[in-house]
């Protein structure tokens, strides 16, 4: 890590460690959030923005060390380093009573001369003109160095996949509101993209997460909806039937799921309950069909992706009727039903249970569409509840560890979509031309195009360092979650600052970087939207203990 960006990091982990401490003095460990929301997501932001600076520069100074070091990777650590903190240090200007830092740690740390003029270097216009001339040199390509073998050639062999066989039907796809082409899935068993994270005993890959969130970054950049969130769905059961699952179980479903016979769809999220999910209503109630138990599902779902094609649902629903136990009487069931390709379906069981589905038109992630849906008494057997008789009233946390995994992965979904962003911006910047020369020749282009790169090197190393540490620790909720929320809104902001680098045809559909905007705006919704995720789970790691 160079001095500079030592110095600026030191200081700013100095002072959202304190930050950090006298949250949880205040909140109570947490207890206390809702108490304090506006300032709890204060700190969880700062603190994710720290966390990504700290995740580029050990990246920067990893890659020296590999032999592979890169001055432009080096100007991007210290110029996102720099950025954040100056921002920190801003924040608290702003609202320094409600940080309640301890005397004297501003002075000696971000308020310090030598650090503040360690951050007016290093994100001075001119080192992110550097970056954005050598990003239209690149044409925005995405070839860094990655610590590991096996992730640089998933990343490669991805990216032909992605560029040769996505990436031509990825705008019929979206103009045309279609459902994902079969020869995508089939392809993509072939590959073997929806068994990644399933250990081998139960026919998945195990590849581990950072070798899965270089294929997902490389298919979400071809695609959104119609490749890199299709093996979200699959991750989301697996880790919660790995978690909470009966041997049995794992024997019958993971290997369907892995070799992609079986399409996953998940199901929590209901027309009048989105964030508290603990309030799920969806009942599932104990009964039997044709002399064989099970229970019978009856209520309504919504936003449920994918919920037409796929073959199973992982859907929450109510196993205890008395609302007032909460999340405790939750219990995650396997949901078989037959496939559909239309945006809309109804179907009956041979008992009588009905099924009705309508898919909510969107203006982007198109390509699995997103369900309403309707359950009547519709027959589960008891062996599709997950762990069984012992997983009755476990659906919500179960559920939860499969979350933690699936934003893991949208952190990679998101660097995806930016990733396409940025490619196509550099392009377009080489070739359009207005007052006599290419747009990229001006220095705010080369300014804005420095600035999204390193935004984005940041997300995607603080994605990888999570996928990392989930290697290490399947538990972890914090890091993941971090990757999540910052990673979504580098996409969002990236694709628009994109979308206005091509001027009035980044609003043309013709123009792919229009796409890129619609889809990178439901990336911080869904998986807890943005500002449940800061409180109810960064700032809850963060606090809580
Ligand atoms: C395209 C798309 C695909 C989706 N796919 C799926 C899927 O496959 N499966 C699935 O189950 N779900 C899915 N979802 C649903 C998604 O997860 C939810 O929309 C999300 O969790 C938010 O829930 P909600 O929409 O009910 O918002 P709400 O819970 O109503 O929240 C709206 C806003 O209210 C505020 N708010 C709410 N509670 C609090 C609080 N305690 N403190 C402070 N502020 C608060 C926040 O500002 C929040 O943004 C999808 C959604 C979309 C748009």
């Amino acid at each position: 890590m160079s001095t500079e960006t030592g110095t600026i990091l030191g200081a700013a982990r100095a002072v959202i460690d304190e930050a950090i401490a006298a949250a949880r003095t205040l909140t109570q460990n947490g207890k206390g959030i809702d108490e304090h929301q506006v300032h709890a997501e204060r700190v969880a932001y700062a603190a994710t923005e720290v966390a990504a600076a700290e995740a580029l520069a050990a990246y920067a100074r990893d890659r020296r060390a590999a032999g592979q070091g890169d001055e432009t990777t080096d100007l991007m650590a210290a110029a996102f380093a720099a950025e954040i903190a100056a921002k920190l240090a801003a924040t608290l200007d702003a609202h320094e009573g409600d940080f309640g830092i301890p005397a004297g740690v501003l002075e000696r740390t971000l308020r310090a001369s030598a650090v503040r003029d360690a951050i007016r270097s290093a994100q001075h216009e001119s080192r992110f003109r550097r970056i954005g001339q050598d990003v239209v040199r690149a044409r925005g390509a995405n070839n860094g160095w990655i610590d590991g073998d096996i992730a640089e050639m998933a990343r490669e062999s991805a990216r032909q996949f992605a560029r040769k066989d996505v990436a031509p039907i990825a705008e019929r796809v979206h103009r045309h509101d279609e459902i994902v082409p079969e020869s995508i899935i089939t392809a993509m068993r072939e590959l073997g993209y929806f068994g990644m994270s399933i250990p081998e005993e139960y026919g998945g890959q195990g590849m581990g997460n950072l070798a899965m969130i270089v294929i997902t970054e490389e298919l979400s950049c071809a695609s959104l909806a119609a490749a890199g969130s299709l093996i979200t769905r699959p991750e989301i059961l697996t880790k919660a039937l790995l978690k909470g699952g009966t041997e049995a179980q794992k024997k019958t479903w993971l290997p369907p799921v892995a070799s992609g016979d079986l399409m996953v769809g998940i199901s929590v999220t209901e027309p009048d309950t989105g964030s508290d999910v603990a309030s799920v209503r969806c009942r599932a109630e104990r009964g039997e069909q044709g002399g064989a138990p099970g229970y019978f599902i009856s209520g309504a779902k919504a936003w449920c992706t994918f919920a037409g094609r796929a073959n199973v649902l992982a859907l929450l629903a109510r196993t205890n009727p008395d609302l007032k136990l909460g999340a405790k009487g939750l219990s995650l069931f396997i949901v078989p039903k037959e496939p559909f390709t239309g945006h809309e379906f109804e179907t009956a069981q041979p008992g009588g249970g009905t099924l009705t589905g309508k898919a909510d038109a969107t203006p982007g992630y198109r390509g699995m569409h997103s369900f309403t849906l309707a359950f009547d008494r519709w027959f589960v057997p008891a062996a599709n509840l997950v762990g069984e008789a012992a997983g009755e009233g476990k659906g919500f946390y179960l559920q939860m560890a499969g979350f933690a995994a699936g934003r893991l992965q949208t952190g990679g979904r998101a660097s995806g979509v930016a990733q396409a962003a940025l490619e196509a911006t550099a392009v377009y910047a080489s070739e359009r031309k207005q007052f006599g020369r290419p747009i990229y020749e001006f220095q705010l282009t080369q300014y804005k195009l420095g600035r999204m790169a390193t935004h984005l090197a940041a997300a995607r190393q603080l994605t990888y360092a999570a996928a990392r540490k989930m290697d290490d620790d399947e538990s972890i909720v914090l890091e993941p979650s971090m990757a999540k929320l910052f990673a979504c809104d580098v996409a969002v902001w990236v694709t628009q600052e994109g979308q206005l680098l091509h001027g009035g045809w980044g609003y043309a559909e013709e123009f792919a970087i229009s796409r890129y905007v619609v889809d990178a705006q439901v990336l911080p919704i869904f998986e807890g939207v943005k500002p449940i995720l800061e409180l109810k789970v960064v700032a809850r790691g963060l606090l809580g203990g």
